[in-house]
């Protein structure tokens, strides 16, 4: 038997003339004189085999290999300033490899059509861009529930499948249940998070909700990954703390553990050290005029788009707390400032060069009468919310939460210009293969 190595551990500890045996996928192959030159990539990175004429066994092997045929091989370390990390193998010793077909994405090609990328998403994850991102990925998730259990918040799972909206019936998905019409895959675990409050107090899920979105945008999936929180007795105020605590968290964390894939996807890290509380607080009366003297056509009461969020976006660099939002762009459940009740304790982060929401946030109702007639004023029908009314009459309390959109976290994090690109198998209105 044989001790495999990774390539990042040959790179990091194998010294010139330590024999190791690596295994993985061809990355590149390029012949040069009497050699082939191997990438050779696994699941850490790449290390160049070399494969030389006078040795046909492995020579002819070699010769054979398609990008992306798997390969494993025992070598003899060496030091060459030219090859990526500084170091390369001698292949002595093929122990098994697998040809397989010749690959379909070309390196060079890969850019220029997207759609045909989306169709072989399950190849072009392989790539170097999609390795990055999915290892950013990663960690991203990774911080979010560390940031979370280290402050005390309790991890539950909420159901997939609901009877009740929670961001409204546009975008709902209906899901053939036995002979039940009134069924749906949720939108957002909020409603259950606001009764787990009442068992745990802080309470948080990361899970995936579904939106019928039905604009093909930038920044929307049709299922998209949600880590959302509640806590009892929290006001606005703390919603804001948590978030930018959390966000910096995050991005700390992918600045710490993720250099090399952020230097990969090109990302000007220097953007991404600015993150740091406090988050700079704007009313949403201040972002108004400030998009007025730019010369939108916006007025108090008009929500705003993804348009409006990237210009005013163009003024900070850092993430933004916009607050105050009107009482009719924000979700009926959202608790009206008592001190200017045509406002709402709202919030949501903009994240900064253009990016825009991906936290909405803020006070929920707690008291049961306020809760029926919003639920009213905004058409709907009370019997369908019964249960959601019944927290408000047994020990209500102020209460707080917010949902932050991971995918789009990712997707400013990496600074990739399409939220499918921050997802390994995206859905949209148009696509749900591979
Ligand atoms: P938007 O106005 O951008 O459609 P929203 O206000 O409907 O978003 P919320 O209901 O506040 O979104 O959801 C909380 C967070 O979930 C958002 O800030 C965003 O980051 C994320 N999110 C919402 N919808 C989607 C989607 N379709 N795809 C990806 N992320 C989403
Ligand atoms: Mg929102």
């Amino acid at each position: 038997m044989y001790t495999i190595w990774t390539t990042k551990q040959v790179l990091q500890f194998a010294k010139p003339g330590d024999e190791v045996v690596l295994r993985g996928w061809v990355y590149r192959k390029r012949e040069f004189r009497d050699k082939i030159f191997v990438l050779l990539r696994d699941g850490e990175g790449v290390v160049q085999l070399v494969f030389a004429k006078d040795r046909p066994e492995v020579y002819d092997i070699a010769a054979k290999l398609n990008i992306e045929s798997s390969i494993i091989v025992k070598g003899v370390v060496k030091e060459e300033q030219r090859a990526p990390g500084g170091k390369e193998v001698h292949v002595s010793d093929v122990i098994w490899f697998f040809v397989g077909e010749p690959f379909p994405i070309n390196p060079s090609a890969a850019q220029a059509d997207s759609e045909y990328l989306l169709d072989v998403r399950h190849l072009w994850i392989r790539s170097r861009k999609m390795w990055a991102v999915l290892r950013i990925r990663h960690t991203v998730f990774e911080a979010i529930h560390e940031y979370f259990r280290s402050r005390g918040f309790y991890e539950v799972q909420c159901p997939i499948f609901v009877s009740a909206a929670v961001e409204g019936g546009a975008t709902l998905f209906p899901v053939k249940y036995f002979d039940r019409e009134d069924v749906y895959l949720t939108q957002s675990a909020q409603f259950y998070l606001e009764a787990l409050i009442y068992s745990l107090e802080k309470v948080y899920t990361v899970a995936p909700s579904f939106r019928a979105e039905p604009s093909r945008t930038r920044r929307h999936l049709t299922e998209f990954w949600h880590a959302e929180a509640e806590m009892a007795w929290a006001r606005l105020h703390d919603v804001m703390n948590v978030c930018e605590e959390l966000i910096t968290h995050v991005v700390r964390k992918v600045l710490d553990e993720r250099l090399e894939e952020l230097s990969i996807l090109g990302r000007d890290t220097e953007k991404l050290e600015r993150v740091k509380p406090p988050f700079p607080r704007v009313l949403y009366d201040e972002a108004i005029e400030m998009l007025q003297k730019m010369g939108f056509n916006v007025k108090w009461g008009d929500d705003l788009g993804a348009d409006e969020e990237r210009a005013l976006m163009q003024k900070f660099d850092t993430p933004i707390h916009l607050y105050g939002f009107p009482e009719e762009v924000k979700a009926f459940y959202h608790k009206n400032d008592p001190q200017d009740p045509k406002r709402t304790l709202s919030v949501d982060v903009l994240a900064p060069e253009g990016y825009g929401e991906i936290i909405g946030g803020g006070e929920r109702i707690e008291d049961p009468d306020e809760l029926v007639r919003k639920i009213k004023k905004f058409g709907l029908r009370p019997e369908d919310y019964y249960w959601y009314i019944d927290l408000r009459k047994y020990g209500s309390v102020p209460h707080a939460g917010f949902g932050l959109g991971v995918d789009r976290l990712v997707m400013w994090i990496c600074g990739l210009d399409h939220i499918r690109d921050a997802v390994p198998f995206p859905r949209d209105i148009r696509r749900v293969k591979p």
